[in-house]
């Protein structure tokens, strides 16, 4: 099987279990996990942040954050295709009973002048626009990194406004390997934001949300109210150690393997994609062959040659270039796409 499926799929190496294994525990409900205290240091460090809490889940990063920056009632603003709006469950609306208002940015980012333009003056009758959600990089924008600049000029549009910022960073180290600009700059143009260690990291759980020390004091209320807050977690926070010292350059290689993808599939009759627009491990494509819809083609793909994609739309497919992909099944995938598409 070629499963270019998610990122999310990365099992841990070998080594990175034998790490696991032998790390330190304790209750981290207590704050007396080694491992897990060593992880939040090293995020908070690497984010130029005071604090970071360790969380099970990227999507209880995100909802925890919403939690603390809003009340009940407010307005956030986000792109259009982040995974907040789609793909956690109606959490804002559902534990932090938030509107959720999309921007509508290029490929997943957005400018300063459309929070300006998005954001609801005071009054009576608005709802009170409260926070700005950034996802660096774009997932649904096709793995878009997000450009300082950008980054900057929206963290200043929302400051001037008086609204909080928030980074949804679950690849954001794809975005600091593809762009050379460190994980602390992004981050320092924004409140609050995380990193995912079960992406493209490749360890099996977790996430780091980073922000001041009152900001992760409020953020381990909500912690522990979600039932968040967990024992000898030092178990699998050691993936996260072990990833952020040994998997963050290696992340260069998916994305070499991304426009190898890319380039190979571009130029087949009944795909429409722009490999300039492949920046890290994402490649989203749109399948304009007569009659042939994105779902039937990923069949096709994975009855004929193992090779597993996922199914964006009616007409477009994702694939997910991470650790457990080499670069030799990257070139059989291409084959195979080209030999799907021949079958008309
Ligand atoms: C995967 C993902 C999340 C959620 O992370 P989980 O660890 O799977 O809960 C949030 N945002 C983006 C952009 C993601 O791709």
């Amino acid at each position: 099987m070629i499963d270019l499926f998610s990122d999310t799929l990365t099992k841990p190496t070998p080594e990175m279990r034998r790490f696991m294994c032998e790390a330190e525990v304790g209750d981290e409900q207590k704050g007396e996990d080694p491992t897990v205290t060593l992880l939040q240091e090293m995020v908070a460090e690497l984010l130029g942040k005071e604090a970071a809490v360790y969380l099970p889940s990227g999507t209880m990063c995100n909802e925890i954050a919403v939690k603390v920056h809003t009340r009940p009632g407010d307005e956030v603003l986000a792109d259009r295709t982040s995974h907040l709006i789609h793909f956690e469950g109606g959490g804002p609306g559902l534990l932090s009973g938030v509107l959720m208002t999309p921007l509508d940015g290029d490929r997943g980012v957005f400018t300063g002048a459309q929070v300006r333009a998005g954001a609801h003056a005071r009054s009576r009758y608005a709802p009170p626009t409260r926070l700005v959600s950034i996802e660096n990089t774009s997932n649904l924008g096709g793995g878009r990194v997000w450009p300082l600049a950008a980054v900057q000029d929206v963290g200043a549009a929302a400051r001037a406004l008086g609204l909080a910022t928030h980074m949804d960073g679950a690849r954001l180290l794809n975005a600091v390997v593809a762009s050379g600009t460190p994980a602390r700059a992004y981050a320092g143009a924004v409140d609050s934001a995380w990193i995912d260690f079960s992406k493209g990291l490749g360890a099996p759980v977790g996430a780091c949300l980073a922000g001041t020390r009152a900001f992760i004091e409020e953020a381990w209320r909500y912690k522990q109210a979600l039932g968040g807050a967990m024992r000898q977690a030092g178990i699998i926070a050691a993936g996260g150690v072990y990833a952020l010292r040994h998997h963050v350059d290696r992340l260069a290689q998916d994305h070499e393997h991304a426009r190898i993808l890319a380039r190979g599939i571009a130029d087949l009759p009944g795909i429409a994609l722009d490999p300039a627009h492949v920046e890290t491990n994402i490649v989203i494509f749109d399948v304009t062959a007569p009659g042939l819809t994105a779902a039937a083609l990923a069949d096709r793909l994975l009855a004929d040659a193992q090779v597993r994609l996922s199914v964006m739309g009616e007409r477009r497919l994702r694939a997910v270039t991470h650790l457990d992909v080499s670069r030799k099944q990257v070139e059989a995938a291409v084959e195979a796409m080209a030999r799907a598409l021949r079958r008309g």
